[in-house]
């Protein structure tokens, strides 16, 4: 299986970054080792400074596909969860500066977080209002609903799809809405879908 992420997704994320809003979709790739699954720690890896929480909705791919029609790409995933793209922002930005792709910064082991819980579409009355947040001990550092998304769910599907076949158990991170920051050794994070707690463990 293959893990996408989304890049610019949401409008004030964008601007707490100071980045320009992307004309169509922007996405990369991190490996099936990034996944951090059934609340393990995160360990901060030592070659970085800077390492941000981002929290994102992730839809699971449930069919094959390639070249998908927006009209249709709603056949195509089946579940919704919650995860972290985690993210060495210092790491990022130099390799921004020199125009070099993200890998380093963002495709690391355990860099994708995710719930071991799933809830099928058909649990949402409204796909474009999912409220989601995350909790860094006990705040609310990032909270928004998925009607803030620059690119909504099928787009993404219809945009991706024409460059890679999606297959089934891959997994999509949507983007992260504003409040990103960095995570230090002993915070918990707590997510949450609607009221549903997602995820809780701790840094390391
Ligand atoms: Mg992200």
């Amino acid at each position: 299986m293959k893990i996408i992420c989304i890049g610019k997704n949401y409008l004030e994320h964008i601007r707490e970054m100071e980045g320009k809003i992307p004309e169509e979709p922007i996405f990369f790739l991190k490996p099936d080792t990034a996944l951090l699954r059934n609340n393990d720690p995160f360990y901060i890896p030592e070659w970085t400074g800077n390492l941000h929480h981002e929290v994102e909705l992730v839809l699971r791919i449930c069919r094959l596909g390639k070249n998908i029609e927006m009209k249709f790409a709603h056949r195509y995933y089946d579940a919704i969860s919650l995860g972290i793209d985690f993210t060495a922002r210092d790491v990022q930005s130099e390799l921004m500066k020199k125009g070099l792709p993200w890998e380093k910064a963002k495709a690391f082991d355990y860099s994708a977080a995710i719930s071991s819980k799933f809830f099928p579409l058909n649990s949402f009355p409204k796909l474009q209002k999912i409220r989601f947040r995350l909790d860094v001990n006990n705040q609310t550092v990032q909270q928004a609903t998925s009607e803030l998304m620059i690119f909504g769910f099928d787009e993404i599907i219809s945009h991706i799809s024409k460059f890679m076949t999606l297959k089934i158990g891959d997994l999509i991170y949507t983007g992260t809405p504003a409040g990103v920051g960095p995570v230090k050794i002993g915070d918990r994070l707590e997510g949450y879908l609607e009221d549903e707690k997602m995820f809780d463990f701790r840094i390391r």
